[in-house]
């Protein structure tokens, strides 16, 4: 898969530094032929035989915990899920500590979400072993975003010359981050939006990305419009007046749906939060891509484990 790409392969998917266009794009090709796998009546390939996978979440997950735990599967890894709620963190033991006794049970790569931002990059450290961000507080979820690119690359063929708008709740998500990396580096614009307490200015220095507070200028000329949920957990407070006024600006509707390209199509990470960032028509409509996503987040999940841990020393 990788014979012909020329830049070193990254040891770590903790976020897109040192992923190549050329490496994203194989990544993404690769995932066309797991998706292949996932449809035939024997879902199951040996790649990963012999290979212990953990996943290591430290914070609540639904999709992506599932999916991590299914493309292992499919490739035949064993897996070990760790649950920090039912572990020793709750009696006090360290990530360091966590790490090294699974590390000891001779795991060989990691699936980690943690409400802290780096938290990943320390069980790299800690463990010596390859590491799959699945999430770290609001700094980064690249699988998502591969799954989200690789969504809409399915929908249009390519993601060169696309513009993808992000709608929502952009300061407390690493939905939005990701993104921000990941589609600019693969020939997509990329319009983040939402009122001025949500959208960090921070994030207009990004090539490739541009900031507005406007829902209908974000989405003017947009291929995929994508809306964010409201991040309440990570909130503290005086980001918004009200629900009820953010929904009237800021949701992904079909009133806003129509400002759009014609073609356009609505994506959600999920979880959602129904007639708040996005009516129930929207996601439910001809134009939503979410159960796309998800099932798409399988095979992406797969490609990225694939591209990690087959044909290492
Ligand atoms: N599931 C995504 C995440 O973990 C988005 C969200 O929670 O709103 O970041």
């Amino acid at each position: 898969m990788t014979a012909s790409i020329t830049s070193a392969r990254p040891r770590h998917l903790l976020d897109f530094q040192g992923w190549s266009r050329e490496r994203l794009t194989a990544l993404l090709d690769n995932a066309d032929t797991m998706n292949q796998v996932l449809d035939r009546p024997v879902r199951k390939v040996p790649a990963l035989q012999g290979l212990t996978v953990c996943t290591a979440f430290f914070e609540n997950s639904t999709r992506t915990r599932v999916s991590f735990e299914l493309a292992a599967r499919r490739m035949s890894a064993d897996v070990v899920s760790f649950a920090a709620g039912a572990s020793s963190l709750s009696k006090g033991e360290s990530l360091r500590d966590t790490v090294e006794v699974l590390t000891a049970y001779k795991v060989d790569a990691y699936v980690v979400r943690h409400h802290a931002a780096g938290a990943a990059h320390l069980v790299a450290r800690y463990s010596g072993k390859p590491v799959v961000n699945a999430g770290d507080g609001r700094r980064a979820h690249p699988t998502q975003a591969l799954l989200d690119a690789y969504t809409v690359r399915q929908e249009f063929g390519t993601l060169e010359g696309l513009t993808v708008a992000i709608v929502g709740d952009v300061r407390h998500s690493r939905v939005a981050r990701s993104n921000a990396e990941l589609l600019p580096k693969l020939g997509a614009r990329v319009v983040l939006c939402g009122p001025a307490t949500l959208l960090p200015e921070g994030l207009a220095h990004l090539p490739g990305v541009t900031l507005t507070t406007d829902p209908r200028e974000a989405v003017r000329g947009a291929h995929a419009v994508m809306a964010l949920r409201l991040q309440q957990e990570r909130m503290d407070a005086g980001y918004l007046a009200s629900l009820q006024e953010y929904a009237d600006t800021y949701q992904v509707n079909e009133s806003l749906m129509r400002e759009a390209e014609s073609g356009a199509i609505a994506l959600h990470p999920g979880p959602m939060n129904r007639d708040v960032e996005i009516s129930s028509d929207v996601a439910d409509g001809p134009r939503s891509r979410i159960v796309r996503q998800v099932e798409n987040g399988q095979a992406v999940r797969m490609s990225v484990l694939y591209h990690l841990l087959v044909g290492r020393e």
